[in-house]
């Protein structure tokens, strides 16, 4: 019994992945049918509820969370110079993770040769979805409107007008002292409340993992398993060897603590496909179990889900390098220069939101010349790609943000290097009773005062 209470959050949640994944190949391998009880009561029933809710959840913390802490963040850093290093530094490595990880799929798909005798028959219709220009996506940065902007999830707009805001609050100085206060308290609460979403997380997982793989085509994906091994074996060698190779030279840091810590994160990235609804898991771990202070991440999380994506990046390299040769057409050395920078560009202007990879790879394949209805030929695998990718995602801005703070001398190696340090137990998420009947008598009073 005691054991079990002192189960962590990571233990149940890996837990609800492994039979989560059991239960949708169950399902898969023992004829899953359109129409059937299991179809419509539990697959597009129970599982799809319970995993809606829970994805749903945590995107509603995504905005009040990244609000207060990033404004929070900012007045903890105090000083305008080094907000913009903390900026300038986190853009050039997120964009020198993204650039290594295109080439680094690019070498591999070449050197492999994937796509020379693929099928082409099993080509899905793809309609084309327009990705934004450059050109809008740096205009885009300020909001119009800010609840326009919030009500929408834009977050680089978000950053920018809470950046805004935590610097007005600097310059207004002393007077603005009760909102510093206000602000610090919201982003406590908000973190809070993060840690109260998670606590359904092990079964959110269990449902989501399950509807997914119920779904997946497996027979598609023998078809394509040339395609869909060199991929996982490029993100693979990305996450365990690149990232950990850049983090251990920039920051010093142990690559396996951070592997280890990572997991939870990675697990929820891989369940909701989502880097944008992993912002409240990410922040958290990040800060409290990697040893990032507040002020770096509340910037480095959210700007990096949003223009970090090296899992993206290297599912568009080995796209490319297997329709091209599926298809028969040389892309030369400057076919690959003009898939590698564009790739780079499309991460940023695109949001991490499920199978926005695809659309970035429409307009790769525009700029070089290759028929995109050829996506049309991954459509199919696409999905479990994408929850690998957005955990390779989600890694990326993890190890940034380490790498970031601890360059900035706002990091706390012993927190890092603590194994249980911001672990997740029933124990440490059990609330404090006599704390709340402290605050209810505090309310109670203010109640009778007034
Ligand atoms: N789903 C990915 C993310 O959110 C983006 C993609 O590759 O489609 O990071």
């Amino acid at each position: 019994m005691l054991e079990q209470t002192k189960m962590t959050l990571t233990t149940k949640v890996l837990i609800g992945m492994g039979l989560g994944i059991l239960a949708g190949l169950a399902i898969n391998l023992l004829g899953y049918k359109e129409g059937t009880f299991v179809e419509d009561n539990i697959v597009n029933g129970l599982f799809f509820i319970i995993g809606k809710m829970f994805v749903t959840a945590l995107k509603m913390l995504v905005v009040p969370l990244v609000f207060f802490s990033l404004i929070s963040g900012v007045l903890g850093i105090g000083d305008i110079n080094i907000l913009g290093k903390v900026g300038a530094k986190s853009f050039i490595f997120y964009l020198l993770t993204t650039a290594l990880a295109i080439m680094l799929a690019i070498t591999i798909a070449t050197m492999i040769g994937i796509g020379e005798n693929a099928n082409l028959s099993t080509a899905a219709v793809f309609t084309v979805k327009e990705a934004p220009p450059l050109s809008t996506v740096i205009i885009d940065i300020i909001p119009g409107n800010i609840i326009d902007a919030m009500a929408s999830g834009k977050m680089l707009q978000i950053i920018f007008f809470s950046i805004l805001t935590g610097v007005s609050i600097l310059m207004v100085g002393e007077k603005a002292e009760p909102i510093v206060e206000l602000i610090e308290i919201s982003n406590e609460i908000m973190m809070k409340m993060v840690t109260l979403v998670m606590e359904v997380a092990p079964y959110a997982v269990f449902a989501l993992l399950a509807k997914a793989i119920a779904n997946l085509g497996l027979g598609l994906l023998a078809d394509l398993a040339g395609y869909v091994l060199v991929l996982i074996f490029a993100l693979m060698i990305h996450l365990f060897v690149t990232l950990m190779v850049v983090l251990k030279v920039f920051s010093g840091m142990n690559p396996s603590v951070f592997l280890k810590k990572m997991r939870e994160t990675q697990v929820f990235a891989f369940s909701t496909s989502s880097s944008n609804a992993t912002i409240p898991v990410t922040l958290r771990t990040v800060i409290d179990r990697l040893g990032v202070n507040n002020s770096v991440a509340s910037f480095t999380v959210p700007f990096g889900a949003t223009i970090n994506m090296d899992g993206t990046a290297i599912m568009q390299g080995v796209a490319t390098v297997f329709i091209a040769n599926a298809y028969g057409v040389e892309l030369g050395m400057m076919g690959y220069l003009t898939v590698i920078l564009m790739s780079v560009l499309a991460s940023i202007g695109t949001a991490g939101v499920p199978g926005v990879g695809l659309i970035m790879l429409s307009m790769v394949f525009t700029q070089v010349g290759l028929p995109v209805e050829g996506i049309g030929l991954i459509l199919g695998v696409d999905r479990l790609l994408d929850m690998i990718r957005t955990a390779v995602n989600v890694s990326g801005d993890a190890a940034v943000s380490v790498i970031v703070a601890k360059s900035e001398g706002k990091f706390n190696a012993a927190v890092y290097n603590n194994p249980e340090a911001g672990i997740l137990t029933e124990e440490n998420l059990n609330i404090d009773v006599s704390a709340e009947h402290e605050l209810a008598e505090v309310v109670q009073e203010t109640h009778d005062r007034s």
